[in-house]
């Protein structure tokens, strides 16, 4: 199966992204079930990988992350989606090397890519940016959002269909699971 790893976008992030994507029109916005920050994308796993990846997972032994959205992208030269950067703290970095690591051990290669943490907000048909967009992304070019603590990292299913991607959650990990309840109230 198809199957990649990433944070879900933290709860506290959902409303501002929700209302920064109201005002896109051009493309099929992204669900808000859906926000994510890939840290691992997998491509094609054997089910007994996908096993072995969700048992280390579960028992990732790793902290939370600060999650910041900071200005807005896009791939492809005719934009076929559009996201927030994320910016990329030495945790989070760290934190996609040892999902990396936990992939490999369990027998995939993870593509050699840079990383460069985003959350796609609006996938569309590739072609001309109608003024509309344009006018959004230059509005938003700077626009900053956060920190936000992410602490749950998801292995998720990618089945590709015509009207879009469907992500099923396998397994979950939680950062800094030995934590004391208290330290959140701080
Ligand atoms: P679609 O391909 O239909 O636009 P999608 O990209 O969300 O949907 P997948 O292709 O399954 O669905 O990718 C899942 C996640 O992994 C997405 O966040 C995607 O950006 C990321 N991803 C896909 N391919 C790569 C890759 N080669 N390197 C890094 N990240 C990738
Ligand atoms: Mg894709």
């Amino acid at each position: 199966m198809r199957a990649f790893i990433a944070l879900p976008l933290p709860d506290a992030l959902l409303e501002p992204v929700a209302a920064l994507q109201d005002g896109l029109e051009d493309g099929r916005v992204v669900p808000e079930e859906d926000l994510h920050i890939t840290l691992a994308f997998l491509g094609e796993v054997r089910g007994d990988v996908i096993a072995d990846i969700a048992d280390m997972l579960e028992r990732i032994d790793a902290m939370p992350v600060p999650i910041t959205l900071d200005g807005v992208g896009g791939f492809g030269d005719d934009l076929r989606s559009l996201h927030l950067h994320v910016q990329p703290a030495g945790e989070l970095v760290a934190l996609a090397g040892k999902v990396k690591r936990i992939a490999e051990m369990a027998g995939t290669t993870v593509p050699r890519r840079r990383f460069t943490p985003h959350v796609t907000l609006l996938r569309r048909t590739p072609g001309p940016v109608s003024p509309n967009l344009n006018r959004w992304i230059a509005d938003h070019a700077h626009t900053k959002i956060g920190p936000e603590w992410a602490d749950e990292v998801v292995l998720y299913q990618s089945d590709l269909t015509k009207s879009g991607p469907i992500y099923t959650p396998l397994a979950e990990g939680w950062l800094g699971a030995d934590l004391p309840p208290e330290i959140w109230d701080q």
